[in-house]
């Protein structure tokens, strides 16, 4: 198993008041090592937030979120980071590409972060399988949406990492990107368990696998 949340509460404090917004309210949540699942919901019902707290940029409030076998609610700031350097790539629905850099130096800064090596050629070659290969010297600036977000799939791959979670992947592209990316995706993710949250039906419904992000149970598809 990849990935088991168990009792988490995750709430936000309030800006307006000093009171404390509810988010999540997860009794169990397991995702088995090597699967597809798409989190579905509207915009607001916590998509992201799931991600977040899977990857460890926040943490609970209560509860175990537990990620190839490690508690990550019990590791420090930087343990973290370095757990999510090695493991997981995370596609941000935004890119968060950093625009003084090539697409080359994009993907590189991501082994940096991760294992702290960089290896040029690697990154070159991620490139190459993203489509990519006669832009690595392309700035974010210069490349289409599309484009970006496959500097976003290759970068997420830097660290070759077992768990991929990817927010809203397509929420930017236009129909034909969007197609081509997530069959991309689906092809680089292949041996890789993959968490994918959206709301657009066209999306959810390549995968067999889904859940519901407010009662976190699986969605009925019709197969
Ligand atoms: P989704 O990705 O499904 O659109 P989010 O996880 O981004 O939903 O947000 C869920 C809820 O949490 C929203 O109501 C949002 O206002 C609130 N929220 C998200 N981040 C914060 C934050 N840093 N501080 C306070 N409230 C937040
Ligand atoms: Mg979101």
């Amino acid at each position: 198993m990849s990935i088991r949340l168990e009792n988490v509460i995750k709430t936000y404090s309030d800006p307006e008041s000093s009171g404390k917004v509810p988010v999540l309210d997860i009794q169990r949540l397991t995702i088995d090592t090597g699967d597809h699942t798409a989190i579905e919901g509207p915009s607001g019902s916590g998509k992201t937030t799931l991600l977040h707290l899977l990857s460890g940029l926040i943490l609970p409030d209560s509860g175990s979120v537990t990620v190839l076998g490690t508690q990550i609610q019990k590791l420090g700031e930087a343990q973290r980071d370095r757990f999510r350097g090695e493991h997981i790539g995370y596609i941000f629905q935004s890119f968060n590409l950093i625009h003084g850099f090539t697409a080359l130096e994009n993907v590189m800064l991501g082994m940096a972060f991760g294992t702290g090596k960089t290896d040029r050629s690697r990154a070159r070659q991620l490139l190459e399988t993203v489509g990519l290969k006669d832009r690595l010297g392309y700035r974010p600036t210069q490349l289409s949406t599309g484009q970006q977000q496959r500097v976003c799939i290759a970068r997420a791959l830097a660290n070759n990492p077992q768990i991929v979670l990817a927010d809203e992947p397509t929420g930017n592209l236009d129909p034909a990107s969007s197609a081509e990316v997530l069959a991309l995706l689906d092809k680089v993710t292949k041996d890789k368990t993959l968490v994918l949250v959206s709301h657009e039906p066209e999306v959810l419904n390549r995968y067999s696998r889904r859940i519901d992000s407010i009662t976190f149970k699986p969605v009925e598809t019709p197969s």
